[in-house]
């Protein structure tokens, strides 16, 4: 297997590279020059690592079998004890994956639990000497997610920035109590683009660049462009289905439906892999919230990032440019030049629109449907109190979508929703959705939640308010670059 950019399809590479380098230089995304094809009931009866073993090792052809086979083990094993790909029933046809047993409490733990074992074995195997630096920009799951995947990893530091303010007071107490010798904290004065824009100026800056490679430093990133991010994530859309089999939910072969909430569309497209590797997908909805450019995209064939930016409670789907809709584009267009094409127009005007057949094509495996703040929080509730299934603000948004798009298709094929997160990362908003007064402090909020709900609160994140915070530090944006030359 090799891969190539999505805007220029000449220059072959190895999956080692891929991950290693994470972005092309021509700014496109990595992508697999063919879908591996797996029978996907030969993969009845393997446990979660085995799974991901068999699918990883169709894709990542020169890592060893071995290899994969002892990294799934220590990245899905002890860490998510047992509760790998956690399929609960909500009702009659519909399913929630709880994707967020790892240690940090949200569906990016799959992908950066992994990710590190990854990247090593590529160095190791690209016979690269130098250590590499991690710098992530992030508005909380994936700072916290990343930190934990990569404390203490031999030859690789991690620098963490996020808004000061930006987060809520549960995402910052996971970041700044982050224990482990390779690890930095940095609070930057703005709001998430402010950090995001100064991480970016730090990775095109020459100068800097060359600073560090004088010292053996190699600048890297842990966001969701990176391959290595994006395939542990169709693994579990197997384990769904296997599943939805073992419990006689669908007879083999028969489609399974999947609406996940989404954000820089890496998730969903996870989904597509899975399908197009031969899994029975039948249709992918994407869940928006009030920053529904991606519905727009997927309804009408035209992307329009020139709109106003709403601060939500499902903050990690508070996203008006999603990078992985570029690998969408390009494999069903099958056609990098008119990617390349887009994305330079998306650059310049803010706005793209992709011819009608090709919107068709995608309408064929994608469905999409938003919800806002207070839409969402009547399904927390109205889910809680008719299902007794308690769940967090961006699972909500995809509820709501999923449940609209049942009505609407009238069909009865099974419908899986990705819950994302654990609604105790977001104890106050949960509560307010259920009717009950906030408390001013968040663990106070966390207990009265457990309180009414009866759901453990995670030992993650109970244990927060007794760890010392080590880092407390807060930068402007333009000393992004010292702090992480320091
Ligand atoms: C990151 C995140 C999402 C969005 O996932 P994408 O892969 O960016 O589409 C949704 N929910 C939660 C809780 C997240 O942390």
């Amino acid at each position: 297997m090799q891969y190539h950019s999505t805007r220029q399809t000449d220059r072959l590479i190895s999956s080692s590279q891929a991950i290693h380098q994470g972005l092309s230089e021509d700014g496109g995304l990595f992508v697999p020059d063919h879908f591996p094809q797996l029978d996907w009931w030969e993969l009845t009866g393997l446990d979660y690592p085995a799974l991901a073993g068999r699918i990883l090792g169709a894709f990542l052809t020169d890592y060893s079998p071995e290899f994969l086979q002892q990294a799934a083990a220590a990245a899905y094993e002890a860490p998510f004890a047992g509760q790998t790909a956690w399929l609960c029933d909500i009702s009659q046809g519909l399913y929630s994956m709880e994707l967020w047993h790892g240690p940090t409490c949200a569906f990016k733990d799959y992908a950066l639990q992994l990710m590190p074992h990854l990247l090593v074995e590529a160095k190791h195997n690209l016979e690269c000497k130098e250590e590499t630096l991690i710098l992530v920009a992030t508005s909380g799951d994936t700072g916290k997610a990343a930190l934990a995947g990569y404390q203490d990893v031999p030859g690789v530091r991690i620098a963490v920035f996020y808004p000061n303010s930006g987060t809520s007071e549960i995402q910052r107490l996971q970041m700044c109590t982050q224990e482990g010798n390779n690890v930095a904290v940095y609070a930057v004065e703005g709001n998430f683009d402010d950090a995001q824009t100064g991480v970016k100026r730090v990775f095109g800056d020459e100068g800097i660049r060359q600073q560090l490679e004088k010292r053996g430093i190699q600048l890297s990133s842990a966001n969701s462009i990176n391959w290595g991010r994006l395939a542990p994530q169709i693994v579990y859309y197997f384990a769904a289905y296997l599943q939805l089999v073992k419990r006689k939910v669908v007879q083999p072969g028969e489609a399974v439906d999947f609406c996940v909430p989404t954000g820089n569309f890496g998730d969903i497209l996870a989904g597509y892999y899975a399908k197009r590797m031969g899994l029975p997908v039948g249709r992918l909805v994407c869940a928006s919230n009030k920053n529904d450019v991606l519905t727009e995209f997927l309804t009408t064939g035209v992307y329009d990032a020139r709109r106003e930016f709403y601060k939500t409670t499902s903050p990690s789907m508070d996203i008006l440019v999603s990078s992985n809709l570029e690998r969408l584009l390009y494999h069903v267009s099958g056609n990098a030049q008119q990617v390349a094409g887009w994305m330079e127009q998306l650059n310049q005007q803010g706005h793209y629109t992709v011819p009608a057949d090709l919107l068709a094509k995608i309408q064929q495996d994608f469905a999409a449907g938003s919800a806002d703040d207070a839409q969402a929080a009547e399904t927390l509730r109205r889910c809680y109190e008719q299902n007794g299934y308690l769940c967090d603000p961006h699972t909500a948004v995809a509820l709501r979508v999923a449940q609209q798009y049942q009505q609407k298709a009238g069909d009865k094929t099974p419908m899986v929703v990705l819950s994302t997160a654990s609604p105790y990362k977001f104890p106050g908003d949960v509560l307010a959705a259920l009717g009950r007064s906030v408390p001013a402090d968040e663990f106070e909020a966390m207990e009265q939640l457990e309180q009414h709900c009866g759901l453990p609160i995670p030992q993650a994140l109970k244990g927060l308010r007794q760890k010392p915070e080590r880092f407390t530090q807060v930068i402007p944006p333009e000393g992004i670059a010292s702090a992480a030359l320091a």
